[in-house]
């Protein structure tokens, strides 16, 4: 429920904006504080989310293959790694496979029970094997959760359009999980969830450009509000031939190609263009010819990048995220650790906030969407957001992302002391 601000002492300053909004300039001055002066710019509004995971990339191999990359080899990836960006972000604590983690993804929830937390936290979903026919995350993960909720839940509630592209033929769990036509497998939504699942692979060894290209083809003309992408193809490699093999390598380029394309798609369809973010992530890394041990930081460590519409260009993801996350340098932190770091698994509920959706019922990672991926940088995309003092909920025509992101001093809620921190004010 959003609150009604009509009884608020800051209604004024909501209407205020509004008033001006056409004027472009608004000046107010708050005791304590100088006169604060700024351009009054809407925030940038997202209509398209693009969430793609590449199987098997190690975050600190990227970024010594992009630094290193003379003739643009990488510029996809470059380009994704533009926006608001990490190279150090965390799989899940206990598994780097490939299943566990996409369901994480998708979910919000970890793979295993963390220590001392409740019973019905994870999603107990360790198999990375091709599902039986009857299995679905409900049936054979945590049997404390009777139904494990995902963005896909979320999406269909909120009649969004959504899609599924993916190369390797195991993530038909989540078909089998979302997208079952009947009840039993899907007792307590029975529909399908999923707008689109695609599954293609192609190629020895196999990799994603058949389903790639299907996927291509589809956004241009359906234009999904949000989409999961898949590509397989380091991880394939990796295991044929070894991590940062020749072979492996190419597997990195020939994704950087899938990622040029999809951005020249973004970049001149004006349906998408100016209206749609790229979230980059990895379910695991991966060294040698596996990528099984979770204490293993080639394992665990994967990329996470936002890149487009309202996103913050040239961004450290952790420096505007210190008041929810610590960048864990070479630590590896629990679900249980003061400071968490970024994880892949923060990506489904972004792209739900993003999309000005709820979080996923029942997620505890990234469940309050405050991952930010920019700072506020005008007066004029704080004021949608300004609730009051210890008011922890956004307003109308704010959303949880941007209220987030406008409580500067990290305290929980958006009010006068916040604006204290705006770029263009002397620090205190
Ligand atoms: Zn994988």
């Amino acid at each position: 429920m959003k609150r009604d601000l009509s009884r608020t002492p800051y209604a004024w300053l909501q209407e205020a904006s509004i008033a001006i909004d056409g004027r472009g300039v608004f000046c107010i001055t708050l005791l304590m504080l100088a006169s604060i002066c700024s351009n009054v710019a809407r925030a940038a509004r997202i209509e398209h989310v693009v969430l793609i995971s590449v199987d098997g990339l190690p975050g600190s191999v990227l970024q010594s293959l992009i630094a290193n990359d003379v003739v643009g080899d990488y510029a996809g990836f470059a380009q994704l790694a533009s926006g608001a960006t990490t190279f150090n972000a965390h799989a899940d604590w206990t598994h780097t496979t490939t299943l566990p983690n996409h369901i994480s993804m998708l979910t919000g929830r970890p793979v295993s029970q963390p220590a001392g937390q409740a019973t019905d936290v994870h999603h107990g979903y360790t198999s990375n094997t091709s599902p039986a026919p009857t299995d679905t995350i409900h049936n054979v993960g945590n049997p404390n959760v009777a139904y494990v909720e995902s963005v896909y839940d979320v999406l269909y509630r909120s009649g969004v359009s959504s899609a599924m592209y993916t190369s390797k033929n195991k993530f038909a769990i989540f078909e089998q999980s979302y997208n079952a036509a009947d009840g039993p497998q899907n007792p307590v939504h029975m529909n399908d969830l999923i707008g689109r699942y695609v599954f293609s692979a192609s190629g020895s060894p196999l990799n994603a450009s058949s389903m790639h290209s299907q996927f291509l083809s589809d956004i241009g003309v359906s234009h999904f509000q949000f989409s999961f992408v898949h590509y397989r193809d380091p991880d394939t490699a990796g295991h044929s031939f070894g991590w940062e093999s020749a072979e492996w390598i190419d597997a990195v380029k020939r994704v950087d190609g899938y990622l040029r394309e999809l951005l020249n798609i973004v970049e001149s369809d004006p349906v998408l263009l100016d209206k749609t973010v790229l979230i980059l992530t990895a379910d695991h890394g991966g060294t040698g010819g596996t990528h099984v041990d979770a204490t293993e930081p080639l394992n665990y460590t994967v990329p996470f990048f936002v890149w487009g519409a309202g996103v913050s260009p040239g961004t450290d993801l952790y420096a505007i995220n210190a008041t929810t996350r610590t960048d864990p340098a070479v630590t590896r932190p629990d679900y249980n650790s003061i400071g968490q770091p970024i994880r892949n698994s923060d990506s489904g509920n972004l792209a739900l906030g993003l999309l000005g959706l709820e979080p996923v019922a029942g997620s505890t990672i990234n469940v309050q969407q405050d991952l930010a991926i920019s700072e506020p940088e005008t007066l004029g995309e704080m004021i949608p957001c300004l609730a009051g003092p210890n008011i922890g909920t956004a307003p109308a025509g704010c959303l949880n992302v941007e209220f987030q992101q406008a409580d500067l001093d990290g305290d929980g809620d958006v009010d006068l002391a916040d604006f204290i921190w705006l770029p263009e004010n002397p620090q205190p």
